[in-house]
């Protein structure tokens, strides 16, 4: 039999703000769903390694939903009316999803927004030389990475050269079974006496980041350079490219490996990239199942936000201000700017970005009264920034409220997260782009463990958490 509750055990029950697991409060069905989710989240991010490859991947499952791209429908005269499914992709590195709802645009739409690129190394723009019997590329990473996780494993080139004719090549070399990766060596520790006493900051620096990428010379005893020119010839006979192209390309490096379970239990995700696209995939994978909403629905999907969101294709741009101004224009016969100036202010945005959890090897970065662990289902984080705030984003309290309430009424679990103690560090999202156009924004999402790592950990249940938080906030009525 139960123990009958004493008065003091109910009283905290009705009283205390208190977190829980979410694996304890979910139903084995529940679990199972969280399970076979992630299965197909892992297969996502194993095609989806680059912000380019995202946007192709979501105009695919897209359009296999209903989506009709936007320009399309701009361009047939066609309006927009409650229910149809939109997209739009901003220069293939950006994408906007919507489901059209019954009210006016102008009441504000519902957004979950997330971002698409992740930390990597990028290639030079005139990347190949040769040294000591090997060839070599220039690199630049993007994004806050540490370093020395970077060396040592094996990496893969994603990306895209633009020839001189303008003609566009696609490159993934790494991805399957039969191709060979790329690496970049480290000192072995017989011989890093003076690496090892630097700081760790320094004991792989930027222009230290080398990719090898060959060995052989070419058969030519006149030419200089021959390893480099045998690059220069695979490359060529490939895909057609010359060294010159290589100064119009993108071309990314990130890990070769592919998406894993984590843990004897397989609880955990761990793969490449999960920031952001644990959120991005999540948020994408709600607005698919959305039919006709109160509110539009809108998905969006930015690049940039490792670097600070800025450029043509980031959230501090205007693409997200051109697409309601879009949908604004296709729903009423009478477009005027203060429709839309109405639009945005009345928007609300769940600015999906992941939180550090909490890691036991790492004491001392959290205060953990306010902090996220993994496996306690989705965070809303109230403000970002650093030290006193700064550069952040703030959600206000009455919005908060708005957003508890709705996870609360649609049994999400959901805790409450920080960026790390106070004037540990910090950091920001592309909360405060979007709050800057005068909409609602909170910042929400996964909690993770080795963020900006080649592999990066979350909580299975908490993705699915973040999809069902998700969901429901595309179809919040008020
Ligand atoms: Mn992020
Ligand atoms: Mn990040």
């Amino acid at each position: 039999m139960e123990e009958k509750k004493t008065e003091g055990q109910l009283l905290k029950e009705r009283l205390a703000y208190d977190t829980k697991n979410a694996w304890e409060k979910s139903s084995a069905e529940e679990r199972e769903k969280a399970f076979s989710f992630c299965e197909d989240y892992k297969k996502f991010l194993d095609r989806a390694k680059t912000e380019r490859e995202f946007i192709k991947e979501t105009v695919k499952i897209a359009k296999d939903k209903g989506f009709v791209c936007l320009d399309e429908i701009e361009n047939s005269g066609e309006k927009l009316k409650p229910g149809m499914k939109v997209y739009r992709v901003i220069r293939g590195k950006s994408a906007i999803l919507a489901v059209i709802g019954n009210k006016p645009i102008s009441d504000g739409v519902n957004v979950v927004g997330g971002h698409i690129d992740a930390p990597r190394i990028d290639i030079k723009q005139n990347p190949i030389y040769q040294d000591s019997g090997m060839a070599l590329m220039e690199t630049h990473y993007y994004g806050g990475i540490k370093k020395y996780q970077w060396v040592t494993i094996p990496l893969a080139i994603h990306g895209v050269v633009v020839k001189g004719d303008g003609s566009i090549v696609e490159i993934s070399i790494g991805e399957n079974d039969e191709d060979p990766v790329f690496t970049i060596t480290d000192l072995l520790p017989h011989l890093a006496q003076d690496q090892m006493q630097k700081k760790m900051s320094e004991g792989i620096t930027g222009e230290g980041l080398n990719l090898l990428i060959g060995s052989i010379p070419y058969d030519d005893e006149k030419v200089k350079e021959k390893i480099k020119l045998n690059i220069l010839n695979i490359l060529n006979q490939k895909y057609g490219i010359i060294e010159e192209d290589l100064i119009s390309a993108e071309l990314e490096i990130v890990p070769a490996f592919k998406s894993k379970d984590v843990g004897f239990d397989r609880s955990m995700v761990g793969a490449y990239g999960q920031d952001d696209r644990v959120c991005s995939y999540t948020a994408l994978k709600a607005v698919l199942e959305i039919e006709q909403p109160e509110k539009t629905a809108v998905c969006l999907l930015t690049d940039k936000e490792e670097i600070g969101s800025m450029g043509n294709t980031g959230a501090e741009s205007n693409l997200f201000e051109n697409f309601i101004a879009t949908l604004c224009s296709l729903t009423n016969e009478n477009y005027s700017d203060i429709m839309l100036r109405k639009a945005l202010y009345n928007t609300k945005v769940l600015s999906a970005d992941v939180n550090p959890a909490v890691d036991p090897n790492f004491e001392g970065v959290h205060e953990k009264q306010n902090a996220s662990f993994m496996g306690k289902g989705v965070v809303i984080t109230k403000y970002t920034g650093s030290r006193g705030k700064a550069g952040g984003s703030d959600a206000n309290a009455e919005f908060v409220g708005e957003i508890r309430k709705l996870f609360n009424e649609n049994g999400i679990i959901w805790q409450t997260g920080e960026l790390g103690k106070v004037d540990q560090g910090g950091g920001g999202t592309i909360a405060q782009y979007i709050a800057n156009l005068g909409a609602q924004v909170l910042d929400c999402g996964a909690a993770i463990l080795s963020m900006h790592a080649p592999f990066e950990i979350t909580s299975k249940i908490d993705v699915y958490m973040c999809f069902k938080a998700f969901k429901a906030f595309y179809s919040y009525k008020a």
